[in-house]
């Protein structure tokens, strides 16, 4: 076995013992090699349970958050997904594994770029990406069966939750008084349900495209 291979395994022992249950989110992690999406110099870390940095000051999530949200998702293959904040396409390439197509969006252009060169090396073909203001969704695709945001909003993003079918589900990163949380939205109709998951801390959501980026 080879040396990522030991401490992929490795990691997804830690995901199970951390409570993580869902065995879709566990293989798709599986077949995912994070080393490919971590930023120059971190390969060696890639399979360590912590976010890690890459380019334009962003960072590729923490494996267990990952796991936590697309097992909070119950995907299935007929959803159609919305992202927020591609950054590395490593949530993304997870999610493309579980879904029929996954559209992903993000304001920094260069990083969208190397994202997208990462799926193709993957042969992940059932990702769209866009280089926009996900704050806004995307209204010509709208309505999506699943929603997953992975930097914090503000207050609740009303205009995505719009964009979400009935009966459908939206995971989020949202700041409030007492800090940021990972909010499980679930659409019942026009009710909305709340339900609250994790402490996180994720990367503000910004308004409009980066400049120069
Ligand atoms: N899921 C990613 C996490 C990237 S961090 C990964 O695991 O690699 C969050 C990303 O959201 C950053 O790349 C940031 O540029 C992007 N982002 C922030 N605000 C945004 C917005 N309004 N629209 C699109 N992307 C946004």
């Amino acid at each position: 076995m080879s040396e990522p291979d030991a401490r992929k395994i490795r990691l997804l022992m830690e995901l199970r013992r951390a409570g993580i249950s869902d065995s879709g989110a566990l293989r798709a992690i599986e077949k995912t090699p994070r080393d490919l999406f971590v930023g120059p110099g971190w390969q060696d870390r890639a399979y360590e349970d912590s976010a890690l940095p890459i380019e334009c000051g962003q960072t590729i999530s923490q494996p267990f958050i990952v796991a936590l949200m697309t097992q909070a998702l119950e995907l299935n293959d007929r959803h159609k997904v919305l992202e927020i904040g591609t950054g590395s396409g490593y949530q993304t390439a997870i999610l493309s594994r579980l879904a029929r197509r996954v559209y992903t969006m993000e304001r920094y252009r260069s990083l969208l770029r190397e994202a997208q060169k990462r799926f193709e090396a993957l042969k992940l073909t059932n990702i769209v990406a866009l280089a926009a203001d996900g704050g806004k969704g995307w209204p010509d695709q709208a309505p999506f069966d699943r929603i997953i945001v992975t930097a914090a909003a503000p207050v609740r993003p009303d205009v995505l939750l719009d964009q979400l079918k009935p009966d459908g589900i939206m995971v989020a990163p949202v700041n409030s008084e007492d800090g940021q949380h990972l909010i499980r939205y679930r659409k019942h109709g026009e009710e909305i349900e709340e339900e609250m998951l994790a402490d996180v801390r994720f990367v503000p959501l910004v308004e409009g495209l980066a400049r120069g980026g």
